[in-house]
């Protein structure tokens, strides 16, 4: 599917929480369908919520949005400095008398709602103020009443071609006017998102299917301004491994907390595209350019994703397993020397990870204090330990793969290997002790063997 026109979408998130993963997967779904048709993805920060909006979420939003690689052409923008273009398609609207005033009090609607409810209906408004004569809307405004703006939603079906979802219908008698502005310069979502839509140029909207009831009102009000109807995708659900939607109780919910974690960026990237699509063979790691390549929008999901961290930390460890070491030092922030690049070559295949680094390797920079009994292999005794340890300490200079491979071979592999792996990394679990020997030097490990051999010998 080619679209004609040119393709520009964008992502929208509302700074009132740190990026969400929701937002993410949105964005990155959004991104590819840019690059996929040379397109521009826009970025636009809607933070008309002047209480739940903060300055340190928008700011959370960017610096993960670039974290993850997700670089928008155009942005951001913020609905805030957008004031005198909302003002001026409100006044079109009311012009149009397809607003009105509501003076409706909250006890007003409350008792409209117990009384629908009780009267086995579905709760709506039913147009009181929009019945007021345009005398009595005047006089009440000037008298200084309390009130807010509601679009007339004509009755009728609305209908549209979702991208995922097939075609959708719905009937706006199930719902009542809506309140679309609490004055001409303040909008709310339904009417920004439509007016900046427009004056964006948006082909495409691809978002959360959390936002599907609000598509038949936003198209409504297109219709009322005279607007152009952007294309619609709505994408399925992130559910937690039970199916409920996708809750912080379960596992944490905004990119942040992944990226403190020590989740590399492509990787996490990785997971997402994975969260409602999935390819025609059973490839599961993309680099960006293959994401790019192989994504086919028409192979969306319309059922909910499961989010599976699992996945996640396979995906993850496949990325750290590939990674060059360089990089990798760089990521976690120590010197590239020859030991360090050597510690990390044989330590990234054991990390899920990044943060997992400096549990794994804090043994070869300070050996731990570790129990004597450790170093005793399988039905050893304590003085076959010692004598197995002072052999290995007795090769001196010559202590080196070879030689140890062959008293392996003379007193028994657990016999030499568990001993000395031990003595080096004062570890239950840790890679070989030859591995180690080779980062370590041979001063260092005699040290270490020295230090064995003394704790046995108490
Ligand atoms: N501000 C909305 C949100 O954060 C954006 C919805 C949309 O994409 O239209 O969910």
């Amino acid at each position: 599917m080619t679209p004609a026109k040119e393709v520009r979408v964008r992502i929208a998130p509302s700074p009132t929480g740190f990026l969400h993963i929701g937002t993410a997967r949105t964005a990155l779904f959004n991104w590819i369908f840019a690059k996929q048709n040379n397109g521009k993805f826009i970025l636009r920060i809607e933070d008309t919520d002047l209480e739940r909006s903060e300055p340190r979420f928008e700011k959370d939003i960017i610096d993960n949005l670039k974290w993850l690689g997700l670089d928008w052409d155009e942005g951001p923008f913020r609905q805030t400095e957008r004031l005198d273009i909302y003002e001026k398609h409100i006044q079109d609207l009311s012009d149009k008398r397809m607003l009105y005033p509501c003076f409706c009090t909250k006890e007003d609607l409350e008792n409209e709602r117990q009384a629908q409810l009780t009267q086995g209906l579905a709760p709506r408004y039913g147009g009181r103020c929009g019945r007021l004569e345009a005398t009595i809307q005047k006089k009440y405004i000037e008298e200084g009443r309390p009130h807010v703006w509601r679009f007339k939603v004509p009755d009728k079906t609305v209908s549209f071609k979702d991208m995922v979802r097939g075609d959708v219908k719905f009937e706006t008698k199930l719902i009542g006017d809506i309140i679309v502005a609490k004055d001409f310069r303040t909008p709310l979502y339904n009417l920004a998102v439509v007016i900046d839509d427009q004056e964006m140029n948006i082909s495409h909207v691809i978002r959360g299917e959390d936002h599907l009831a609000n598509t038949p009102k936003q198209i409504l009000i297109q219709e009322a301004l005279g607007f152009d109807r952007p294309t619609y995708a709505h994408l399925p659900l992130i559910l937690d491994p039970d199916r409920k939607k996708m809750s912080k109780r379960h596992s944490a919910t905004s990119i942040q907390e992944y990226n403190q974690q020590g989740y590399l960026s492509d990787a996490f990237l990785n997971f997402l595209i994975m969260l409602g699509w999935h390819p025609k063979d059973d490839q599961e790691l993309f680099t960006k350019q293959e994401m790019i390549e192989k994504f086919e929008f028409d192979r969306i999901q319309k059922g909910g994703a499961i989010f599976n961290v699992d996945k996640l930390n396979w995906i993850n460890t496949q990325y750290l397993r590939h990674m060059d070491d360089n990089n990798l030092a760089d990521l976690l922030d120590i010197e590239p020397n020859t030991q360090n690049l050597a510690i990390i070559s044989l330590l990234k295949d054991r990390m899920t990870k990044l943060t997992d680094f400096n549990e794994l390797a804090s043994f070869f920079y300070k050996l731990p204090d570790y129990p004597a009994s450790l170093l005793v292999w399988k039905n050893n005794t304590k003085e076959d330990t010692l004598r197995n340890l002072q052999l290995i300490y007795d090769l001196g200079e010559d202590l080196n793969e070879i030689q140890i491979e062959s008293l392996a071979k003379q007193w028994g592999k657990g016999e030499i290997f568990w001993p000395l792996r031990v003595a080096l990394s004062g570890q239950q679990a840790s890679p070989g002790p030859t591995d180690i020997l080779d980062i370590l030097g041979v001063e260092e490990a005699q040290k270490r063997i020295t230090i064995a051999i003394h704790k046995l010998s108490v």
